[in-house]
């Protein structure tokens, strides 16, 4: 079994992945897609000139010379509120209240704070009870001031995404403010999900001698759907050639894109999964250069779907989940940035390492403005509560030997920016 790198795994698997097909979801559906369409604007936004301030909408050349010594008088025409069309013009001398978001009204062309004229002294309840007749300006406008412009943000005509573009908040919003209702992304996809071992026992059944109950299907699970692919469940196959064909069968019946398997990949059992596996496809065993999670298994199934062998150890297959299965998830999404976040953390007590590219589980926090890492002690690949307690894993490079206290490390982040605690 050859012993490969981690980035040459990543390498080969990713080699094997491509973005899945394109569907049309409504855009509050896109959240975390990729979009596989360009897009572009066939309005400006904002539509009209509109005032960026409750104020006067007044002419500019009316007020070039007010200052607080010399305000100068105009008479208040009228008022337009957001949403509305003011009925009048501003004409020489005169002004129009208007509330933030109004359009300008015609023959203004800036507006006045109220901080800057005689209202500002009067109460706002008084102000709304009885609207001015006049009003004194305090400040001189320059033309455009406080307006902001039709287009400021979009230009009709423009290019405002591109396919490739991941799809947060922010971009529903401007789909949103551009009237799109829907948009074309890749689909997301249905990942299979199997444990393997004679050990395991469903959630529900009560502990047996010998037995423990399975809890990777369950990790694995939520990490799949937190990297927006569908899970499929899959269950558990038992150690049997019979039964685990059984259950791959199974998967690929439901459509499966990607199959995500734990445990039956190290040295003790590998021939069995193997046997079974090869018959199923092409699949390839290797010991990646990591620590935790050193068995791997990829390969393609009968009509090319990928399946990533996680090692069976909890926080193995988590590790190895994050490294190989998360970038596959991604890219099959349309994502082109599959890292992972890191930071630089100073760490604060040594850590050894073993010749692997090390995973160290560590709590990351903040203090005086830099990133510290502390380990969550006990390293075992079975202690799934030591990635519970992490938020990140240092990343000790194959050829260093030990890490001393306050140097930097590089730690990925498990969690970020949700739930990083920081
Ligand atoms: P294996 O690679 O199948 O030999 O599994 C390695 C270790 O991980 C063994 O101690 C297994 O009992 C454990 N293990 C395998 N699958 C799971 C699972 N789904 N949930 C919890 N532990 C597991
Ligand atoms: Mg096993």
């Amino acid at each position: 079994m050859p012993l490969i790198s981690v980035d040459e795994a990543l390498a080969r698997i990713l080699s094997h992945i491509r973005p899945l097909e394109t569907e049309r979801v409504p855009i509050l559906d896109a959240q975390g897609r990729v979009l596989a369409e360009e897009i572009f604007s066939d309005i400006d936004v904002p539509p009209f000139d509109n005032s960026a301030m409750d104020g006067y909408a007044v002419r500019s050349a009316d007020v070039a010379q007010a200052t607080l010594q010399s305000p100068v008088r105009l008479a208040v025409a009228g008022s337009v509120a957001a949403g509305y069309v003011a009925g009048m013009r501003v004409e020489p001398g005169t002004a129009i209240r208007i509330m933030t978001g109004a359009p300008l009204p015609e023959g203004a062309d800036a507006v006045v704070p109220y901080e800057d004229t005689s209202d500002f002294d009067r109460p706002k309840d008084e102000r709304l009870a009885a609207p001015a007749g006049e009003i004194w300006v305090r400040a001189t406008a320059q033309p455009r001031d406080h307006v902001r412009p039709a287009g400021e943000d979009i230009h009709r005509g423009e290019r405002v995404m591109a396919p490739g573009r991941a799809i947060r908040p922010q971009e529903i919003g401007v789909l949103a403010s551009l009237g799109r209702e829907s948009v074309l992304v890749h689909r997301r996809p249905r990942v299979a999900i199997l444990a393997t071992g004679d050990e395991l026992l469903e959630v529900h059944e009560p502990l047996q001698p010998g037995k423990i109950r399975n809890s990777n299907e369950y990790t694995n699970t939520a990490l799949v759907a937190r990297t927006g692919g569908i899970p499929i469940r899959l269950g558990i196959a038992r150690d049997t050639k019979a039964h685990l064909v059984a259950r791959i069968r199974a998967g690929l019946e439901q459509g499966a894109d990607l199959f995500l398997t734990s445990g039956g990949v190290s040295v003790g059992d590998f021939d069995v999964v193997k046997d079974v596996l090869g018959s199923e496809g092409q699949m390839q065993f290797w010991q990646v250069c990591m620590k935790p999670g050193k068995p791997l298994a990829f390969g393609l199934l009968a009509g090319g779907v990928p399946l990533i062998g996680l090692p069976g150890n909890p926080v193995s297959a988590m590790v190895s989940f994050e490294q190989f299965a998360r970038p596959a998830i991604l890219k099959m999404l349309g994502h082109t940035d599959l890292a992972k976040p890191e930071v630089r953390a100073i760490l604060d007590e040594p850590i050894t390492n073993s010749g692997r590219r090390g995973f160290v589980r560590v709590i990351v926090s903040r203090r005086e403005g830099r990133y510290h890492a502390r380990t969550t002690g006990e390293q075992g690949s079975g202690v799934l509560t030591s990635m519970s307690r992490a938020n990140g894993l240092a990343i000790i490079p194959e050829e260093v030997e030990c890490v001393e206290p306050g140097s930097e490390v590089t730690v990925q982040m498990l969690d970020w920016p949700e739930g990083a605690g920081l």
